[in-house]
């Protein structure tokens, strides 16, 4: 019995970090007394208390950090293991170096879950004169902010391209629940009405830009445009006048991508890396294209990925003016990311 209570003091005086070179030595003399003895005399067990006890006090003496260190490490929540990303909390929101990336083979790419993408329009009341198939892109600002107040009371964290590109590609740790909310078409009130709502729950979002319409009534200016990216939002391209992707040609390369995209990042002074195809049509020959102007990814909408480029066909939803219920269960049915 003796024994067994030696062990144990020992043990736990021994848990605690030894970094002399005589701590150790005096250690392993004990270890190995203690192999040998069966410590039935009192004395000796006292002995050997009294020593575990100094053992104990030398190896916390020397860092008087050392309970700090332990209690930080007990709660700081576990380093998210290969392959389990669903593990990472919110300091995984960190922005990859996307430089650094590999990109994966596409079955790789396409093994991984599907993150709830949600594409917006216009941010606005509907008017009389708003037709049917119009109002679907169309969300009242009541209604996107009780959709955003959903995502935000279910835990959601919104996400960048960026984080996206880096999961999809390298199995890059994403906050819990993660979200993308997106914008199309330059419209002015994403800028004066999605974003105070959004930052309400210190959400980002990826603004599609289609450089036509940029200070024209009714859509953003530059500076607005710009103010976006400096606070941490992603400017995408969404071409020069939204024409549809499988009817360009020649120059339309240039004036639909190439044009537009140097626009783009003389505005924000960063690159843009990140295109959605204008009705999120697209076909095999835009994607080499794109490729050879700087997209490293683009966003279409509804279909399935393609199997041989799944970074260039990325879906996403569009969000109609429903019920958070009602989105909550769209999202789920539409993308497998749990
Ligand atoms: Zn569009």
């Amino acid at each position: 019995m003796c024994k067994k209570n030696a062990y144990s003091i020992v043990h736990f005086a021994t848990n605690h970090r030894f970094c002399s070179f005589m701590q150790c030595l005096f250690y392993v003399s004990l270890r190995r007394s203690m192999k040998t003895h069966t410590f039935r005399s009192k004395p000796e067990f006292i002995a050997i208390l009294v020593i575990a006890f100094f053992c104990f006090m030398a190896a916390n003496c020397h860092s008087p950090s050392a309970k700090a260190a332990d209690v930080k490490e007990s709660s700081t929540p576990e380093s998210p293991k290969p392959g389990d990303e669903k593990s990472a909390n919110t300091d995984a929101a960190a922005m990859p170096n996307i430089d650094k990336v590999k990109v994966a083979d596409p079955k790789t790419i396409l093994a991984r879950p599907e993150v709830p993408i949600l594409c917006y329009h216009q941010i606005r009341d509907w008017k009389p004169t708003d037709s049917k198939t119009a109002q679907a892109y169309i969300v009242p600002p009541a209604s996107f902010e009780e959709q955003m107040k959903m995502l935000a009371d279910s835990g959601y964290h919104t996400i960048l391209p960026d984080q996206l590109y880096a999961y999809l590609n390298e199995g890059t740790p994403l906050p819990s629940k993660p979200v993308m909310l997106t914008f199309d078409d330059t419209d002015l009130d994403q800028y004066t009405v999605a974003r105070p709502i959004m930052d309400k729950y210190n959400f980002k979002g990826v603004f599609f830009v289609m450089t036509v319409s940029i200070g024209r009534p009714r859509y953003m200016t530059k500076e607005q445009i710009k103010d976006l990216s400096d606070k941490g939002h992603t400017i995408g391209s969404h071409t020069w006048d939204h024409h549809n992707v499988k009817k360009f040609q020649g120059q339309d390369w240039v004036t639909q991508i190439e044009k537009p995209t140097k626009q783009l990042e003389a505005i924000t002074g960063k690159p843009i890396k990140y295109f959605a195809y204008p009705f999120g049509l697209w076909n095999h020959e835009a994607i080499p294209e794109l490729k050879k102007r700087g997209m490293i990814a683009a966003f279409q909408l509804y279909a399935k990925r393609d199997e041989q480029d799944p970074l260039y066909t990325i879906q996403r939803i569009i969000v109609p003016a429903m019920k958070p219920a009602s989105l909550y269960k769209a999202m789920n049915q539409s993308f497998s990311y749990k």
